[in-house]
């Protein structure tokens, strides 16, 4: 293929309606013939999320590269098969970033920089760049936001302006809107949808694809009547149907015909989405075997803040044939733990920062080490987990991370040498992946059925070398060191059926069609502890 072809996203009506997941998905169905790269741009000033809460934001996704990104990324990851970079996410910080130091450097020099044509340049350079530098068939290009949104107009007005740079025939604009069906009415409504596609038109864009989020599949008529009101092919409007589970998206596209537009549109050539992915989804739905396990961490209330364990776990369970049944257990209030856990197979706990819900954690592991419920400890998980041990099993009174208290007479857990003197808070933890050394025979080892093995990393904290020694003479093997042997990455213990920890974040790399080995084990072991 000659050229590089463009898809651009916009959404409209409202947020939240899955626009990452929708352009994922497009983007899975393309990436079986062809080299797909996403884009996100998001509006917003921060130069990347990761200073942001989760809560507010989602869970942070990290890359290989070490890049902190929006959390669409898991998706297009996971759907598209892809290994990100941080150029991929575009944001409002970044452009205006680069456009500033251009300025300084005298790059516009005699001119007044204007959002037209100096931002909208930049934007369109950066994307141009990533599709000769990636060598990319497609290029996926997801707006942020809902159209109208006065933070995303730099890019919706970049993405128009490429029509003329690239030719018609090199991108297309689809547009996922919302279709509700009022109570009492009881029929789709599509006036949302024209309002959003004539905002769209208003900024010059119209829409070859429009994909209709809706409760139920869109009717013949509605079709027609958004394809009238939008000018476009009945064809070319596609439902996004309400699904229990996302990794139906790409089928439910190719139900409805979507490749034949995009085929049509771009002169290309889609194969069908693989057997194989259709297989796992089916497995997932008809499993008769239940698994219950039980997140424990203190933004439990936004299920969002732990995207992509949830995500990491159903590819496990799709594996294993099982129905995977997820419960959170807040933290930060006091419980009984033989009640909260009661029909419990298995527990994670998840990465973390901060001392709120630190003791109600400490005290599931516990729980979940002396019963011998299968436990994976994550990241903070896997930190206080050695907290736990070293103060339950050790002996050593009062142990912590220095995080919590920095004052304990036992830091089994402590900051990083080389994170003593940061003080900005942006981009400046150990990020990213970084390779570890398995010990052959550890549970770990054979789960990875590799010596060297990488995880993706979000910390400032380790395991404090100093106890490296009597944590392992009391059985919590440190199975898998850095190269210089100084952090340990990855622990296990001994005594216990799956008492595993991991200093990286597994469920980063997790996918249906490859889960990630450490949540197999603890999946695997939790089926088994049901027999
Ligand atoms: N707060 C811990 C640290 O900074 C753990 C971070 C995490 O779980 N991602 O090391």
């Amino acid at each position: 293929m000659p050229k590089t072809k463009f898809i651009v996203f916009t959404g409209g009506v409202l947020s939240g309606l899955g626009k990452g997941v929708a352009s994922a998905s497009v983007g899975g169905l393309l990436s079986s013939n062809y080299k797909v790269i996403p884009i996100k741009c998001d509006g917003y000033l921060n130069v990347d999320p990761g200073t942001m809460n989760p809560v507010e934001h989602g869970e942070v996704f990290v890359l290989d590269d070490g890049a902190e990104v929006d959390m669409d990324f898991g998706h297009y990851e996971r759907f598209i098969g892809v290994t990100c970079k941080s150029e991929w996410n575009l944001t409002m910080g970044k452009v205006f970033d680069c456009v500033r130091k251009k300025e300084r450097r005298g790059d516009y020099l005699g001119k007044t920089v204007q959002y037209i044509p100096h931002v909208t340049d930049m934007i369109k350079d950066w994307w141009k760049k990533v599709a000769k530098k990636e060598n990319a068939d497609i290029v996926l290009i997801e707006i942020g936001g809902t159209i109208g949104d006065i933070e995303n107009e730099l890019y919706v007005e970049a993405a128009r302006q490429l029509k003329d740079d690239v030719g018609c025939k090199n991108v297309m604009y689809a547009h996922l809107t919302y279709i509700p069906v009022p109570h009492g009415v009881n029929e789709q409504k599509s006036k949302p949808t024209q309002q959003s596609v004539n905002l769209l038109r208003q900024r010059g864009i119209s829409p070859d694809l429009i994909i209709g989020r809706c409760e139920e599949l869109l009717t013949d008529k509605i079709k027609e009547k958004i394809a009238t009101f939008c000018n476009v092919k009945k064809e070319a409007v596609i439902s996004g149907v309400d699904v229990d589970n996302v990794y139906k998206i790409p089928m439910t596209f190719e139900d409805e015909g979507v490749e034949k537009i995009l085929n049509k549109r771009l002169k290309i050539k889609t194969k069908p989405l693989s057997r194989k992915w259709r297989t796992l989804v089916k497995n997932m739905d008809e499993a008769k075997k239940q698994v219950n396990i039980a997140i424990c961490g203190k933004y439990t209330k936004l299920e969002d803040s732990y995207a992509s364990v949830v995500e990491a776990l159903g590819h496990s369970a799709a594996h294993l044939n099982c129905k995977m049944n997820i419960s959170f257990v807040e933290t930060s209030s006091k419980q009984d733990l033989s009640k909260a856990l009661k029909d419990v197979d298995g527990v994670i706990v998840p990465g973390g920062f901060g001392s709120r819900g630190v003791e109600g954690k400490i005290n599931i592991i516990r729980y979940c080490r002396e019963n011998n419920i299968p436990f994976l400890g994550i990241c903070y998980g896997m930190q206080l987990a050695v907290a736990e041990f070293s103060r339950n099993v050790c002996g050593l009174k009062d142990a912590n991370s220095t995080e919590i208290n920095p004052k304990t007479k036992h830091p089994v857990i402590d900051i990083l040498p080389e994170q003593k003197e940061v003080i900005e808070k942006g981009g400046t933890m150990r990020l990213g992946a970084y390779p570890a050394l398995l010990k052959k025979g550890s549970k770990i080892y054979q789960l990875y059925k590799s010596e060297k093995v990488f995880e993706r990393h979000r910390h400032r904290y380790e395991v404090n070398p100093v106890y490296h020694k009597i944590l392992e003479k009391n059985g919590l093997l440190l199975v898998g060191m850095s190269p210089n042997n100084r952090l340990a990455e990855f622990i296990e213990f001994k005594y216990h059926k799956y008492f595993v920890g991991c200093q990286g974040h597994p469920e980063l790399k997790s996918s249906l069609l490859k889960p990630a080995p450490l949540f197999y084990g603890l999946v695997k072991s939790a089926c088994e502890g049901k027999k």
